[in-house]
């Protein structure tokens, strides 16, 4: 009995005094060193990404040419459940060095990536022929203006501008 009330005494002085909140925030405070911080410091440090992630896309180029690898064959388009891609094609008459005549080809004359309507899901990059269009890990996708959504062929390719932040 006296135990009892013994550690009902302890119990009411511990509340009034309010020491269980004081253990918890010297716990809290113990791991508040910026040396035993494990969030993300997300813009300043860019998250380590997946392997696998699929992010902003991409139209590559031929590094030696120079052109764009796209082969204007419309498969990505085709393939894509959301039919976002959208992609114009001309033929052109070309030089060809090794017979020396003057052959036909289809080239890219436009392409247009609708990114506000994308699932990333990968579709549009496993049918190309020509690992044109592909899927990077660039994950920074928000814009102030709706219709810049919709990427242009030069914004394929050459990514769009994002601010670089730094720690
Ligand atoms: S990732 Fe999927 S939804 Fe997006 S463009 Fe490619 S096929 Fe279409
Ligand atoms: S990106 Fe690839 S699949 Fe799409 S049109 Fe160009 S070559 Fe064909």
């Amino acid at each position: 009995m006296v135990a009892h009330r013994r550690r009902n005494w302890k119990q009411a002085i511990s509340r009034f005094l309010l020491l269980d909140l004081l253990k918890g925030m010297i716990v809290t405070f113990k791991w508040q060193a910026p040396s035993k911080c494990y969030t993300v410091q997300y813009p300043k440090v860019r998250p380590r990404i997946g392997e696998r992630f699929r992010g902003a896309p991409r139209l590559n180029r031929d590094p030696e040419t120079g052109e764009s690898l796209c082969i204007a064959c419309n498969l990505c388009a085709v393939a894509c459940p959301e039919n976002l891609i959208t992609v114009t094609e001309e033929v052109r008459e070309y030089l060809d060095e090794a017979s020396g005549k003057v052959k036909k080809k289809r080239f890219l004359a436009d392409y247009l990536y609708d990114t506000s309507r994308c699932m990333f899901c990968g579709y549009c990059q496993d049918v190309c022929p020509t690992y044109a269009i592909e899927l990077t890990q660039e994950f920074e996708l928000a814009i102030y203006r709706r219709r810049a959504f919709a990427w242009t062929w030069e914004m394929l390719e050459n990514g769009i501008d994002q601010p670089v932040y730094t720690r």
